[in-house]
């Protein structure tokens, strides 16, 4: 299928899966196998400069947009996603910036975060606050020229390992959902640490962990935009990056289905490869399709971002619960394309089914996704826009 990508969107595609099938493909297993943060691996996707493909060239970017990360994380996912989380999670936690910092904010931090210097992270999850973001309780209070955070941040992708962290905390409780604000932490400010770092299912590459502030003090110009604008900061963020956890699972159901296929052709059963089989034959066209859907609604929802329209939550969110909801799907069958062969360790689709689930869960459940896109059609009023 051409996407009519342009010379330069060509290139950080082909950089990508290079990186992917060199690079990531062979350390995946051991990655996985270990719980073992992939430092080497960025560094090497630092230097093919594809951390800063979003981040406009003012800032030491590449000058591209969502459209452009969608496609580095999607050949990125076709190595390993718990790679590629690591990767995301970065541009996620530089989103804040780009959306809401201040011109000097801008200049101090995108270019680190572009040249892959300096790794970013987002927090906004608390014990008492997943889906339900308002629960949050770490707060932050102006004192002098300080603000003063207090309370722990659990699951953060890159908690540790990062060096930058837009974090989301209550500076007026009495203000409800218009009480919290966004704030840049650095690794290192006094009375900021980190706890404990979580096993996990899949993406197992990738470092998920708690953030603790206790008196963590951070000068007055960390905050991002105004008092106020925490979860508006957190809610546009989410509607930049979810097309990306889309690409995530177009990437990753890809690889799966090439190695069904692969898979298929040389596995002999009653004589004949399975790949004869109408029923496995059935089983991987439609993988292959839902797939092809996928990959178009990504990137007609990045491209839709990159044009500058203002409202985008409902296509960024079903973006993000099709496509996520596709890589389970076809990593399952994979797994069932393989027979018991699957199951086992020594191939690598138990661990792409392992790792999709993650993408049903992060930025928002698939039920939360269903809630935004209700809530907008009922906005909408049964109208269809555009
Ligand atoms: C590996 C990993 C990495 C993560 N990385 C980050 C990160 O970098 N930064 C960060 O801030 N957070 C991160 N998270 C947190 C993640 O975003 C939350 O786990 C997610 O938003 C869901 O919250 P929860 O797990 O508390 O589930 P809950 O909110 O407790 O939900 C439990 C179940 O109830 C359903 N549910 C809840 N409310 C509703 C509703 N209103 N309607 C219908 N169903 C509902 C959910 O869909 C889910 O099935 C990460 C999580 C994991 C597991």
């Amino acid at each position: 299928m051409d996407y009519f990508l342009t010379e330069e969107q060509q290139m950080i595609k082909e950089v990508a899966r290079k990186i992917a099938e060199e690079r990531i493909k062979p350390l995946r297993a051991e990655l996985d196998e270990k719980e073992e943060f992939p430092r080497e691996l960025l560094k090497v996707i630092a230097q093919s400069d594809l951390f800063g493909v979003f981040i406009p060239q003012e800032y030491g970017g590449f000058g591209g947009g969502s459209f452009e990360n969608c496609l580095a994380v999607e050949e990125l996912s076709r190595g390993c996603l718990g790679v590629s989380t690591s990767f995301a999670a970065s541009g996620l936690g530089s989103d804040p910036i780009l959306l809401y910092g201040s011109e000097e904010q801008k200049k101090k931090y995108l270019p680190e975060v572009a040249a892959g210097r300096k790794l970013a992270a987002f927090a906004l999850t608390e014990s008492t606050a997943g889906s339900d973001a308002g629960g949050i309780l770490t707060s932050a209070e102006l004192k002098g020229n300080e603000y003063v955070l207090n309370g722990t941040k659990q699951w953060i992708t890159n908690a540790g390992e990062a060096d930058l962290y837009s974090v989301i905390a209550i500076t007026d409780r009495s203000k409800g959902p218009r009480g919290a604000s966004a704030f840049i932490v650095e690794k290192g400010d006094p009375g900021f640490g980190f706890g404990k770092k979580e096993s996990k299912m899949g993406i197992r590459a990738s470092a998920t962990g708690e953030l603790i502030f206790n008196q963590c003090r951070i000068p007055k110009d960390r905050l991002l935009g105004r008092e106020g604008m925490g979860f508006i900061a957190a809610m546009k963020t989410f509607d930049l990056s979810r097309p990306g956890v889309g690409a995530q699972g177009v990437g990753l159901a890809q690889a799966a289905l090439e190695e069904a296929v692969q898979f298929a052709r040389t596995r002999v059963q009653f004589g004949k490869p399975i790949m004869t089989f109408q029923a496995i034959q059935h089983m991987l066209a439609d993988m292959a399709t839902l797939i092809e859907a996928a990959r178009a609604l990504v990137y007609s929802a990045a491209r839709f971002i990159d044009s500058g329209a203002k409202d985008v939550s409902k296509i960024s969110a079903m973006a993000k619960v099709f496509a996520s909801d596709a890589a389970m799907k076809v990593t399952t069958d994979a797994v069932q394309v393989f027979g018991g062969t699957g199951y086992m360790r020594d191939y690598p689709v138990e661990k792409m089914m392992r790792d999709a689930k993650i993408l049903q869960i992060y930025e928002g459940t698939n039920q939360v996704q269903r809630n935004i896109i209700g809530q907008e059609l009922n906005k909408e009023g049964g109208r269809k826009k555009g």
